[in-house]
């Protein structure tokens, strides 16, 4: 069985946030450095509507998340910057200068490129953070308004959002209807879906590693520690579930979205535990997708995505 495995960019700042409200999450994805036709046909340059539609489905299982996150709107005098990865490999460090980015609403830049097989795709927030000016600007940029997000005791976590380098490599099963995955293919909806995950907190976080047991290496979360029965194994990065850690979603048990890879021709969304972490990284997990509104969004998608199902 073929694991490739998400290669976690190296750690960036965290910090973090989180807060009450009811607002839902808002994931915006900037196509603006997709310079090797990953989501962009470079001939015509079109947007690829099915995988870009694949994001902002991937970005749905985080629409639970009702943390109130302070907008980034620099004013005069205010200035905040951070730099990047280039998403798509395909230049230098990328650095934002002064992006305004909408209350509750993360913004996350990304773009593809070939490189070996293998590796499904990396993520992170950046690293530089800069911010000076009025005070509750600089607060907003480094935490979105929130407490208790940096530092060993952290409890909270927040970010402006990131950015996700997808290895363009690999035969992509870029489809929504979940029937047309077979063994031989990685799932681009579950890389998506876990890759975000990473942008909010999981493995990054300074309340993540709040909540790892110095001594054991053990994952001792309150959230998860119900949804486990007990502190949770992590990988050896100390960044993913243990490889092979099985949760439900849905009732139905399944391999864990976050350990570190998914074998070819699986679906892996977030599973109960998975969830379980974000709590405990400080988001306000309200909610996740129920099985009749995700099935009547894939039924949506299914008209869209028709003419690309394949038989297994
Ligand atoms: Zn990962």
């Amino acid at each position: 069985m073929n694991r490739p495995s998400c290669l976690r960019a190296a750690l960036a700042l965290a910090f973090a946030a989180s807060a009450s409200s009811a607002s839902a999450l808002s994931i915006e994805f900037d196509y603006s450095y997709d310079t090797h036709g990953f989501f962009t046909d470079l001939a015509t340059g079109a947007p690829m509507t099915e995988r870009r539609a694949l994001l902002d489905l991937a970005a749905t299982f985080y629409g639970g998340f009702t943390d109130a996150l302070t907008a980034i709107a620099p004013g005069a005098g205010d200035q905040w910057s951070v730099s990047f990865m280039h998403p798509s490999l395909g230049g230098p460090a990328v650095t934002l200068q002064n992006v305004d980015i909408a209350a509750d609403t993360l913004r996350i830049y990304v773009g593809g490129s070939p490189t070996a097989p293998g590796v499904l795709g990396f993520a992170g927030t950046g690293h530089s953070l800069q911010a000076s000016g009025d005070a509750a600007f600089v607060d907003a940029v480094t935490t979105r308004g929130q407490t208790g997000t940096q530092g060993t005791q952290a409890v909270d976590y927040a970010t402006w959002g990131g950015y996700i380098w997808f290895n363009a490599s690999n035969d992509w099963y870029f489809g929504a209807d979940e029937a047309g995955l077979n063994g031989t293919r990685p799932d681009f909806l579950t890389t998506a879906t876990h890759e975000i995950g990473h942008i909010l907190g999981f493995g990054e976080a300074d309340s993540w590693f709040a909540n790892i047991d110095p001594d054991s290496g053990l994952f001792v979360g309150e959230h998860a520690m119900a949804a486990w029965g007990g502190a949770v194994p992590l990988d050896r990065y100390l960044d993913h579930w243990a490889e092979g850690t099985y949760s439900v979603r849905d009732g139905v048990p399944q391999e864990t979205m976050m350990d570190p890879s998914t074998p070819f021709g699986e679906r892996q969304l977030p599973t109960a535990l998975d969830y379980a972490g974000f709590a405990d990284i400080g988001w306000q997990v309200t909610a996740v997708p129920e099985p009749q509104a995700w099935a009547m969004l894939l039924a949506g998608l299914g008209v869209l995505f028709r003419h690309r199902r394949r038989l297994p």
